[in-house]
């Protein structure tokens, strides 16, 4: 099956160039200049967030050339993948006009109080959640919730644990526990042990197992135990796949073909976790890649009556502001915060080529704000059901 042809994937409002690839290997390089990683006894990768962490985004046709810049980089950073790399398509061209210059990184905007994470682990453990989310909800495994349009751009798959599917918020896609640990690849879904990890969309079973001689993460027995997924549904004539870590146990072995809500395994804390959780991923390309991620709050279906939101925060002059805090008044009142991803090593989507995503939240206005360089900068979008808004959030000059 294949989703590709959706008319409805114009509704985003950030439309690929023609011009899109032809950048890409110049912004690559561009930006594997600036980075900057060190790799720790542990062989986990330490990131040094620097100037180099703002990616710029000079117009919104240039988004394709953004994701150029960003996987890559990615690649580089990602310490020790042995196995199969399959590279990114199309990186054979050279730079043109289009790279923003160096001295457009060096000035505008200041580094984001770079803390090395002290623990590189994988180590967070949710306990609280924002809000009083029901913990079961068993429809939402096997069916969308109504107002899902199944030919939208995003958004096509279940919720991945038939228990609790509330991600940590300090720990979602591309924050760092308030600067405690490394960048997150994924989101981390508390659950007791044993707790159903099931599949979110039809598949086959990429691989089920230890993680021990075949890796998927930074090192080996990251995940403990881990089953990928290929997904049926390309996107954008990609390779999806979806990763869930940490497993108490497997039910699934590899090439078995799964429908969403299948039983892939029980909730555990195996690998680098210290509690019992869900570590979900969405990736692409390639799946042995722990650099090939994107949001996955961009893939699963919100709760029903609730709906998404994927932004960016830019300065001036359209570079990623990392690390900042993003502020949301939704119309239930509850305050919600999500940081912008840390750095290059969290790849936005290849269309949206965001660096914050939220999902759940309740459809209506939502006052949408940061605090960049001590002014505030705000916009008010309005969430839908069942749907992806997007927001950009642009410091003046
Ligand atoms: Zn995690």
């Amino acid at each position: 099956m294949d989703k590709n042809t959706s008319p409805k994937q114009t509704k985003i409002k950030f439309l690929l160039p023609a011009l899109g690839v032809a950048v890409v290997v110049g912004l690559f390089f561009w930006s594997g200049k600036f980075m900057t990683t060190d790799t720790a006894a542990d062989g986990v990768a330490r990131i040094t967030p620097a100037d180099s962490l703002k990616t710029p985004l000079p117009s919104p046709s240039a988004t394709v050339v953004m994701a150029g810049i960003l996987e890559p980089a990615t690649l580089t950073a990602v310490p020790t993948d042995t196995s199969t790399a399959t590279p990114s398509p199309t990186n054979t061209q050279t730079p043109t006009a289009l790279l923003p210059t160096q001295t457009a990184t060096a000035t505008s905007t200041p580094s984001p109080t770079p803390i090395a994470a002290q623990d590189p682990a994988e180590t967070a453990v949710p306990t609280n959640t924002p809000e009083p989310w029901p913990t079961t909800n068993p429809t939402l495994l096997l069916k969308p919730p109504a107002e899902i349009d199944s030919s939208q751009s995003h958004l096509w798959f279940g919720r991945p644990v038939d228990g609790n599917n509330i991600p940590s918020a300090p720990y979602r896609f591309g924050m760092t526990y308030n600067q405690r640990l490394v960048p997150h690849r994924a989101v981390d879904i508390a659950n007791d042990p044993g707790t159903l990890v099931v599949a979110i969309g039809p598949g086959t079973v990429f691989y089920a197992g230890e993680d021990i001689e075949t890796l998927f993460g930074p090192k080996a027995d990251f995940y403990g135990r881990v089953v990928v997924v290929k997904m049926d549904w390309q996107w954008e004539g990609r390779t999806i796949y979806t990763l869930y870590g940490h497993l108490e146990s497997v039910a699934v072995t590899t090439g078995q073909v799964v429908n969403p809500g299948d039983v892939l395994g029980g909730v555990g804390s195996a690998g680098v976790a210290l509690g019992p959780h869900l570590h979900f991923e969405v990736r692409q390309d390639d799946p042995y890649d722990y650099g090939s991620v994107r949001n996955p709050e961009l893939w699963y279906w919100p709760f029903s009556g609730r709906g998404v939101l994927a932004g960016r925060v830019v300065d001036a002059n359209g570079y990623f502001m990392p690390g900042t805090r993003v502020n949301l008044e939704c119309s239930d009142g509850t305050p919600r915060t999500v940081n912008t991803y840390w750095d290059q090593n969290t790849p936005p989507d290849d269309v949206l080529v965001e660096n914050f995503a939220i999902s759940d939240l309740p459809a209506g206005s939502c006052r949408v704000w940061v605090d960049l360089f001590d002014e505030v900068v705000e916009q008010f979008v309005e969430i839908q059901p069942a749907e992806l808004s997007v927001v950009v959030l642009q410091a003046r000059p």
